[in-house]
């Protein structure tokens, strides 16, 4: 245990501010008043704001203590499959705090904003060159928001060419928010079985798909962190039927500069600026989802766009056929600066990102074959997805490991996702791991699947040095304890 990479003994219970303060304690020092001191009028403060008495070493501790409980990418690895939590640079947070974009108020006229709107252009224009297709908004604020803008466009273009289509193929390896942004476009799901590889076959698409179906919507890489190899062969078929290819991409860190989706069929397609381009997926903060089609749909993308005029760029809501506004203003600008700064600080590198992120995962997966199970054992895309099959036996489950691994240090796995595959832990290591941390997190887990044969209970419990124990989920979700 002594080696391990564990944060066990330095936690400290902290009580609320509240709770600590004693009247009379001062964070500060002001300078000694040189005018007489006036009375308060008592009806208008009353006894002063609620605020607690505390010295500045007390509040600083206070913050980062509560800081450190926090686990984060900046902390150690974080194999979060479907979820691309890599290292994000953080010249790109700083670039995006500049005072002229930080600062910038999006009802500036065009004239006092051409910098923006230029950093939006050119953002647009390197996302279509880096997935094929040719052009783009920016407006949706996460990937499930991309989608239902996607379906809207799709909606829009039946609409346009008098068409009335009611169903969507949907994938069992698509992502969950797929079938849900397509019920809300008023189309029934119609779900598509994977082969046994793990990706969709051309004959069962064949059978599915008729004149009543608006298209397919197809994630790649898949949930299963496969490649849908028959992509093209299935867009055939689909565009043969009148119907469009919508394409989920938000796990695009797999394909960066590799893959021409316009040349594989897809017709719409929605990135994940918030995974792939320095922004952290779930980090608490703002998201972007960008959704890119090819040159027919693109009177359809949302307004206001960023058009091009003598001087520069403006905006225009000049788009008769656009479906309108999905986001205020022109979508989170934040994460769009980051996601510029990332592309333009990579230029070339972005494709052996990919390869990086492919290979890791690869290693990953060849590395704990055997340790966990494997249900589909042939090269992956970014991630890997095992079971707890080989566990079950002694009677413990992926719930246990994910919480055990967090007595050693990681952020666990996705669990109990894709859901194709039963009990399913799911991990991503990204390209930022070096091999030396990929083989500590393999070493981590090599020790929870000895520990699941020795000392089962030991997982039953875990976690054990974490702040919490293990908490009853449903409880801690319906009736959280915020103070401590
Ligand atoms: C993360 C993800 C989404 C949803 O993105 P959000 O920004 O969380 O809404 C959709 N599809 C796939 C494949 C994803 O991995």
């Amino acid at each position: 245990m002594s080696e391990r990479v564990g944060t066990q003994g330095l936690f400290f219970n902290e009580p609320l501010l509240w709770e600590r303060g004693s009247r009379g304690r001062s964070g500060m020092s002001l300078p000694r008043a040189d005018v007489e001191p006036a009375p308060v009028d008592e009806d208008l403060v009353g006894n002063g704001p609620d605020i607690p008495d505390l010295s500045e070493p007390e509040v600083v501790r206070h913050y980062t203590r509560l800081s450190q409980w926090n686990f984060g990418i900046d902390s150690n690895m974080y194999p979060l499959g479907s979820c691309t939590m890599k290292y994000n640079p953080k010249t790109n947070e700083k670039q995006a705090a500049r005072p002229g974009f930080a600062g910038a108020h999006p009802l500036l006229p065009s004239e006092l904003s051409r910098g923006a709107l230029q950093l939006m252009a050119e953002l647009e224009q390197y996302l279509a060159e880096i997935t094929g297709l040719d052009a783009a908004t920016l407006q949706p604020a996460a990937g499930a928001q991309g989608e239902l803008t996607g379906m809207l466009i799709m909606h829009a273009w039946f609409k346009h060419h008098d068409d009335r289509r009611s169903k969507i193929i949907v994938p069992d390896t698509a992502h969950g928010t797929n079938p849900a942004s397509a019920a809300l476009c008023g189309y029934r799901a119609v779900p598509a079985a994977s082969g046994p590889d793990g990706i969709l076959e051309t004959a069962v698409i064949d059978r599915l798909m008729d004149d009543e179906t608006a298209g397919i919507m197809i994630t790649n890489p898949n949930t299963l962190g496969f490649f849908e190899e028959n992509i093209k062969a299935i867009a055939q078929i689909v565009h043969r039927h009148g119907g469009l290819v919508y394409c989920d991409g938000a796990n695009m860190n797999a394909l960066m500069g590799i893959v021409d989706l316009a040349a594989a069929g897809v017709d719409i397609l929605h990135l994940n600026l918030h995974k792939t381009f320095s922004t952290p997926h779930g980090g608490g903060g703002p998201g972007s989802g960008p959704v890119l089609v090819r040159k027919k749909l693109e009177p359809f993308l949302p307004v206001p766009r960023v058009v091009p005029d003598g001087k520069g760029w403006r905006l225009s809501d000049d788009f008769p056929l656009s479906i309108g506004k999905i986001h205020a203003f022109q979508g989170n600008f934040g994460v769009m600066v980051k996601a510029y700064s990332y592309i333009r600080s990579m230029g070339a590198d972005l494709k052996r990102a990919s390869q990086l992120a492919v290979l890791n995962a690869n290693y990953l997966k060849e590395r704990l074959k055997g340790v966990l199970h494997l249900p589909y054992d042939r090269p992956c895309m970014h991630e890997c997805v095992f079971t707890d099959a080989l566990q079950q036996p002694y009677g413990i489950t992926t719930l246990d490991m994910a919480k055990r691994l967090m007595d050693y240090g990681f952020h666990p796995p996705t669990v109990y996702f894709p859901l194709v595959v039963k009990d399913a832990l799911m991990m991503e290591p990204t390209e930022t791991e070096s091999r030396d941390d990929i083989d500590r997190f393999v070493e981590a887990l090599e020790a929870v699947a000895k520990e699941a044969v020795e000392s089962p209970e030991l997982l039953r419990e875990a976690p054990h040095v974490c702040k919490t124990e293990r908490l009853d989920e449903t409880e801690a979700a319906r009736n959280p304890r915020l103070t401590g």
